[in-house]
């Protein structure tokens, strides 16, 4: 039984539970920005005393990558709430450790964690890791086996042939499931609508070697968080071109710390502190920073407004890459951050404003040509799209049956489907609320009411599954 409970209909809040013989699971525990912020409401999250009432016990989180949308509601919920061991890849499993101490919770939880291509038991689930390419470090498929036949939950993923930290996708390992007979599978549906040319890493790290090197001002490049990878070729860029570099932004510098930890990247040529950037000629000076989708506080913000002594001065001369896409709903905010740069005279490079044709970002996610290969390898007998809008599920279902696909299946939030060789049905719906947090509150749950999530059913109409 698959009951993908967030991540469908809207990007965000992945939770995805598998059940078998009255044992489940969760795969992904991460949270949804809300588009309202009238609220005051930072996060959203399903509520997860309705899942538990719905599902009973828990056996197990399973985490398939370290990005908010997967990993964000850990540190609200468990261990308190929800209590079963969490498991992780070491980078993800540090980036959740660091998130239970903030909370607090560290010492309660039973964090473990599962090398990338490692394979573990957990009751009826033997669950097999698969090496993917995505926008952060050890990003893992799922096959998820049980006595009903092998689901491949495939996480976030794109095929990058050249992706700089790690090896490409392991369709062999892919392929091989493929050829033993794939039931299901559970896949990202982020860019099932758009014919993108196979992107990778590399091509971003060539256009950073050329800006670096033809600008004679500071060049800052502006990356998520959890994006080690740009944030390392950026890195690469700038000492080739003879500049220092350092990199502003907690999130941004315990990634690189975790990264650095698990001998994926090496970080000793990168200054400790965007201080000591100081008293170097412009032409030596470069800086990788976060905020890409303008927050208040972020570092992109504090650049733009020029009053942090600890960062650099930007002017005339001096360059901004913006090595990130747009969230919907975030353009006037990153817009209103990036006025005062232009104002003084920055040159901004976006995705969409780069003069000599570079690719300064490409997507985590597969678009419909690699897509098609991962269905082609999988060959599964039913899929369940996820990890998108309704347009996104329809179109990739629609891609999913032409690739050989006996039946795509989409589903709403919280619908339960029953997987097994004899098909796959609707069985009805869990009704889980969504709940918002302040995060000033600490893990203060308290009960979302921007829309669209009104009309909340009240806990005693949810209906528990047989
Ligand atoms: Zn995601
Ligand atoms: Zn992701």
């Amino acid at each position: 039984m698959v009951v993908p409970v967030g991540g469908l209909g809207r990007i965000g809040m992945n939770w995805t539970l598998y059940g078998h013989g009255g044992r489940w699971i969760l795969v992904d525990a991460g949270i949804a920005f809300p588009e309202d912020r009238s609220g005051k409401v930072d996060a959203l999250l399903p509520d997860p005393e309705a899942l538990r009432r719905a599902v009973g016990r828990i056996d197990a989180l399973v985490v398939t990558h370290a990005h908010e949308d997967h990993i964000g509601a850990i540190q609200y919920v468990f261990p308190r709430v929800l209590s079963c061991p969490i498991w992780a890849t070491p980078f993800a499993g540090a980036a959740i450790s660091r998130r239970l101490e903030e909370a607090g919770t560290l010492g309660e939880a039973d964090l473990r964690t599962f090398p990338v291509g490692g394979a573990f038991r957990i009751g009826p689930f033997a669950i097999r890791s698969i090496r993917l390419t995505h926008s952060v470090p050890e990003a893992v498929a799922l096959a998820i086996g049980t006595p009903a036949g092998t689901v491949l939950h495939t996480g976030d993923f794109k095929l990058d042939p050249t992706p700089l930290i790690g090896e490409p996708t392991d369709l062999k390992t892919i392929h091989a499931l493929g050829n033993a007979g794939l039931l299901a599978m559970v896949c990202d549906s982020t860019n099932a609508e758009r014919d993108l040319p196979v992107t990778s890493e590399a091509e971003v790290r060539d256009s950073l070697r050329r800006i670096f090197q033809s600008r004679a001002g500071i060049v800052v490049v502006c990356c998520f968080g959890t994006n080690v990878v740009r944030a390392m070729s950026a890195a690469d860029a700038a000492l080739r071109s003879g500049r220092q570099i350092a990199f502003a932004g907690r999130s941004l510098r315990a990634h690189a710390d975790a990264a650095d930890r698990l001998g994926l990247v090496d970080t000793q040529d990168i200054l400790a502190e965007p201080s000591h950037l100081r008293g170097l000629d412009r032409r030596e000076t470069a800086l990788v920073c976060t905020g890409t989708q303008g927050e208040e506080n972020a570092v992109l913000a504090r650049l733009a407004g020029g009053t942090d002594w600890r960062l650099p001065q930007l002017g005339l001369g001096d360059t901004l890459v913006m090595s990130s896409s747009v969230i919907p709903g975030k353009a006037g905010e990153i817009a209103r951050v990036l006025e005062p740069l232009r104002a003084r005279g920055v040159e901004i490079l976006t995705q969409d404003n780069t003069p000599e044709g570079l690719t300064i970002h490409v997507s985590g996610h597969a678009g419909r040509a690699e897509l098609a290969t991962m269905h082609r390898h999988a060959r599964p007998r039913f899929v369940i799209p996820v990890h998108g809008t309704e347009a996104h599920l329809q179109a990739h279902a629609a891609l999913a049956r032409d690739c050989g696909a006996e039946e795509a299946l989409v589903g709403t939030g919280g619908e339960a489907m029953a997987v097994s060789a004899s098909g796959i049905k609707r069985l009805g719906r869990i009704e889980v609320p969504v709940l918002g947090v302040r995060r000033d509150e600490g893990v203060l749950i308290a009960r979302a009411s921007t829309p669209p999530h009104t009309g909340l059913v009240e806990r005693d109409q949810h209906r528990p599954l047989a």
